[in-house]
C-alpha cells in the first residue's frame, strides 16, 4: 500500500545532472520556484550525484531561501559507495547496504542538503549483499529519530521489493525504475504490475533515454524518433519529450517521471504532456518502434 500521508507530485524534479548546468545558487532557486508553480514539489536526490556534490549544491539554495523547504519534499539515495577524491579509502565502486553505511549517508545528505529531515529515503540498486533485516534496523533508526520520514527502493524487482518489506514494521512507498521507450524492462518482468498490485506509484527515471532519443542513431532510436514524430503531428504535441510522458503516463500502475532537464522550457513543457492522452493505437506503435516487431 502506498503510505497515506506520503504523496509525490505528479511529476518530479530529478537533480541528477545539476553539477553539470554549471548554475548558479540564484539560478538554481529560480528553477526550485519554477518547479513549485508547476506543482512539482517533489525533488530527486541521491548522495552520490555529480561524485557527491549535488546535493551540497541543492543545500545551498536552501540556505539561502529557507522558506523553499516546506514547500518541497527531499528524496535521497544511498547504498551506493563511489571512487571519488572525497573516499580515500575505497578503491572500486560497491553496493553497501550495511546499517552503518545507510545511516551515515542519510546523515550526510542531510548535512548537505542543510535540512533536518529527509522526506523519502531509497537503496538505489538492489544489493547482493543486502541483509534486509540490517537495512530495516537502519530504516527504523533514522525514522525513529526524526531523520527519515518515509522509505522506499530504486531498481528493485518485486522479489527483493517483497524481501525488505516482510522485515520492516512501516510500508516502503515507493520503487522508482527506469521506464522508457529505450527500456521496457520493467513493463515486461513483473515490476509494474507489482506495484500495480500494491497501489505503490513507481517513480520514473531516465524516461528520455537520458537524452539519447534524440540523437542516437541506432536503429531502435531511428524508428522510435520516426513514430514520436507522426505521432506528435496526430496529437499537437509541442515535441517528442511530450508524447514519451504521455506514454509513461498512460501506464495502469501511474508512474510519477522524474524531470531530469536543466533547461527551463523543456521543464514547462514536460509537465504540460499531462493534457495529451494516447490512443491505444499509438501506445503500441511505440511499443512496435521499441521492440521491432508486432505484438505476438
Ligand atoms: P531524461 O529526461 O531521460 O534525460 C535528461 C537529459 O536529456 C538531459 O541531459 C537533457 O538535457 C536531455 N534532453 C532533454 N530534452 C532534450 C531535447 N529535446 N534535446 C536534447 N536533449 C534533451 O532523464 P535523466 O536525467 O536520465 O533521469 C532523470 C532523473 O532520474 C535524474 O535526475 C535522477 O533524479 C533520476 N535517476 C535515477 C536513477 C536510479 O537508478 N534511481 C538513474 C538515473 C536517473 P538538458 O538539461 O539540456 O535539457
Amino acid at each position: 500500500m502506498q503510505s497515506r500521508e506520503f504523496q509525490l507530485s505528479q511529476f518530479v524534479a530529478g537533480f541528477w545532472r545539476l553539477a553539470d548546468w554549471q548554475i548558479s545558487t540564484t539560478e538554481l532557486i529560480t528553477i526550485i520556484e519554477r518547479y513549485i508553480e508547476l506543482g512539482v514539489s517533489s525533488m530527486d536526490h541521491a548522495d552520490i550525484y555529480g561524485g557527491y556534490q549535488c546535493e551540497a549544491l541543492f543545500g545551498e539554495a536552501l540556505a539561502l531561501q529557507p522558506s523553499l523547504r516546506d514547500q518541497i519534499q527531499l528524496i535521497s539515495k544511498c547504498g551506493i559507495q563511489l571512487v571519488t577524491d572525497k573516499t580515500p579509502d575505497t578503491y572500486l565502486n560497491h553496493y553497501d547496504t550495511s546499517r552503518q553505511h545507510i545511516i551515515q549517508s542519510a546523515e550526510a545528505s542531510l548535512q548537505n542538503l542543510q535540512t533536518d529531515h529527509l522526506d523519502l529515503l531509497l537503496i538505489h540498486r538492489p544489493d547482493p549483499l543486502m541483509n534486509a533485516d540490517e537495512v530495516a534496523s537502519a530504516f527504523e533508526h533514522l525514522y525513529q529519530q526524526g531523520k527519515v520520514r518515509h522509505f522506499g527502493v530504486s531498481n528493485f524487482s518485486p522479489q527483493q521489493f517483497e524481501l525488505l518489506q516482510s522485515r520492516m514494521s512501516q510500508k516502503l512507498v515507493c520503487n522508482q525504475v527506469e521506464i522508457s521507450p529505450l527500456n521496457m524492462t520493467t513493463l515486461h518482468d513483473g515490476t509494474l504490475e507489482h506495484c500495480q498490485q500494491h497501489n505503490l506509484a513507481p517513480m520514473a527515471w531516465s524516461c528520455l533515454g537520458g537524452g539519447n532519443i534524440f540523437d542516437a542513431s541506432d536503429p531502435q532510436s531511428l524508428r522510435l524518433r520516426a513514430v514520436l514524430e507522426t505521432i506528435a503531428d496526430e496529437v499537437n504535441a509541442e515535441n517528442i519529450s511530450q508524447v514519451i510522458y504521455a506514454w509513461v503516463l498512460a501506464l495502469p500502475s501511474k508512474p510519477h517521471p522524474i524531470i531530469g532537464s536543466g533547461n527551463m522550457s523543456r521543464i514547462e513543457s514536460a509537465v504540460r504532456s499531462e493534457q495529451i492522452t494516447l490512443t491505444r493505437q499509438q501506445w503500441f506503435s511505440i511499443w512496435q518502434a521499441s521492440t521491432g516487431h508486432g505484438v505476438p
